[in-house]
């Protein structure tokens, strides 16, 4: 398929090769490897496949840039942010072009992508000023306690291809508003979006080696050397589950402070109060939002048995009315699946649903054709054993069971080892309160379907993660507290 003009100018706008303290340079060996459109299946560029000796000049570059970057003006940091944000804005649509040519959402969610993640560059571009330690007086009047907070140095960040350019800049914002200087992978499916993003930063007056881009289709081996590098002083991951653990394990060589932002499983639950209109745009958004290739898709959807019905027709009828399609053209509204192993792994799950009892109200079946495309689906009566209940399906497919109380709904919930966010949906503030304070996730969603928000803390618990991106806590994530003894004041008196 032939790419259309604006298509060819934003791809070939991008620069290919590695950012390694401050320059573009390609792979040592001069390998590359290709960015394919999940519509087509076309190779759309060619990027620099780094290797061991690139990471590592990459990670020099980032220990050498700490030692000024930790000292320049916190306004000057927050400006260099906040031009970076204003150049972001000003070219939103042709990154969201770019985007959607490689990650294959249609380019209205992949502009909402490019919103979501630029405001990260601007909320933390406004704390960069007010990072604080405090000062107290001992309780016995002698003495004093003084906090300082200070960056925590070079970190790595590793991203996946889902939100090729959001889950950069919530580990970038926050680490460049804090003084720290940093070494990013991105995905090797999505490596244009974070290229494109390095150049906004060169042209903000970003200083040379604070962040570098290395783009790989190696991850384990060029990884694994840094992550046990002394150098480095944090890494902050978001991906699968299986390969956080991996990391996780690897980290424990140099004690090495990380997040770990993971899979999830999360659990729509729909109470015989709620309002259903509202219960079923949420759905709509909570599930289809980026294709459901998404941590926070709702993954399994526990319904009161008196309203199950009545919802999951519902749902079908707006699920079923989705165009599919290549995310470029006007009116789509649900794309690829980013390649062949992830359809068949979807195609699988509903396979299993199917076999075991489930009721296919809509879709059920890949897209023939070029790309990698699956139906919209919705799944009535999905039994207990059925294999999609506790895997991430990570596809557009909708699945639907019911339950008859509370107790049993918030049970439901949490059997799971995923932990990253609920959605609720009822009428009732009480029944609302208790069920929130029962659910054992990160994030809940109440009576609405999304809660990605540069201001509050995105976070899992149990198998889903540990640490927070955005608002105030993802500012900590970036900054070590030193605590000073004050051998000073009074005596103290007579307690
Ligand atoms: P993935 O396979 O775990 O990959 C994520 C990143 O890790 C990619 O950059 C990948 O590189 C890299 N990687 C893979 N193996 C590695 C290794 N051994 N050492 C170092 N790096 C390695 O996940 P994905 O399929 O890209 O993304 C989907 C997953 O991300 C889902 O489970 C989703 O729930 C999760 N996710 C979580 C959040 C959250 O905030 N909790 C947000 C978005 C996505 P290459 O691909 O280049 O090899």
């Amino acid at each position: 398929m032939a790419a259309t003009a604006d298509e060819t100018r934003v791809v070939e706008g991008v620069k290919t090769q590695l950012f390694i303290g401050g320059q573009w340079r390609d792979a040592t060996g001069g390998a590359t490897l290709d960015v394919e459109d999940p519509a087509t299946g076309e190779t759309i560029a060619t990027v620099a496949d780094a290797t061991h000796e690139d990471a590592d000049a990459a990670l020099a570059a980032a220990t050498e840039a700490f030692k000024t970057w930790r000292n320049v003006a916190p306004r000057e940091r927050a400006d260099i942010l906040r031009r970076a944000y204003d150049l972001i804005h000003a070219r939103a649509e042709e990154l969201a072009l770019l985007m959607t040519l490689e990650m294959g959402k249609p380019v209205a969610e992949s502009l909402g992508e490019i919103t979501y993640a630029n405001n990260f560059l601007r909320w933390y571009s406004e704390e960069a000023v007010r990072i604080n330690g405090r000062f107290t007086v001992n309780e016995t009047g002698k003495g004093r306690v003084l906090t300082l907070r200070q960056p925590i140095g070079p970190c790595l960040f590793i991203t996946p291809w889902n939100f090729p350019l959001a889950m950069g800049t919530r580990k970038i914002g926050p680490a460049l508003a804090t003084g720290c200087t940093c070494v990013v992978k991105p995905a090797k499916q999505t490596p244009l979006s974070m290229l494109a993003l390095a150049q906004i930063f060169e042209e903000a007056g970003l200083p040379g080696g604070v962040l570098n881009v290395i783009t790989a289709s190696s991850s384990g081996s060029i990884m694994a050397p840094l992550i046990e590098d002394p150098r480095v002083r944090k890494m902050s991951f978001t991906g699968s589950t299986p390969v956080g653990k991996e990391l996780i394990k690897q980290s424990a060589e140099q004690v090495l402070k990380v997040s770990m932002e993971l899979g999830g499983n999360a659990p729509f639950l729909v109470f015989e109060d709620a309002d259903l209109d509202a219960a079923v745009e949420g759905a709509l958004l909570a599930k289809m939002r980026n294709g459901g290739e998404a941590c926070t898709s709702a993954n399994r959807f526990h319904v009161h048995e008196s309203v199950a019905s009545e919802f999951a027709d519902r749902l079908a009828a707006k699920i079923g009315a989705l165009k599919v399609g290549r995310g470029t053209e006007d009116g789509i509204q649900v794309g690829p699946l980013i390649d062949e192993a992830q359809r068949s792994k979807v195609a699988e799950l509903v396979d299993d649903a199917v076999g075991k009892g489930a009721r296919v109200l809509t879709g059920g079946a890949r897209v023939d054709g070029a790309g990698y495309f699956y139906e919209p689906t919705v799944l009535a009566d999905v039994p207990d054993g059925a294999d999609l209940l506790s895997e991430e399906i990570f596809g557009p497919v909708a699945p639907i069971t019911t339950f008859a109380s509370d107790e049993e709904a918030i049970a439901r919930a949490n059997d799971t080892e995923y932990g990253l966010v609920s959605y609720i949906f009822t009428t009732d503030l009480n029944r609302a309160f208790k069920v929130i304070e029962s659910l054992e996730t990160g994030m809940i969603g109440l009576n609405q379907g999304m809660v990605s928000n540069a201001g509050a803390p995105f976070g899992g618990v149990k198998q889903s993660g540990f640490g927070r991106e955005g608002g105030p806590e993802g500012l900590d994530e970036y900054l070590e507290t030193k605590y000073v003894a004050m051998n000073v004041g009074t005596e103290p008196t007579a307690l």
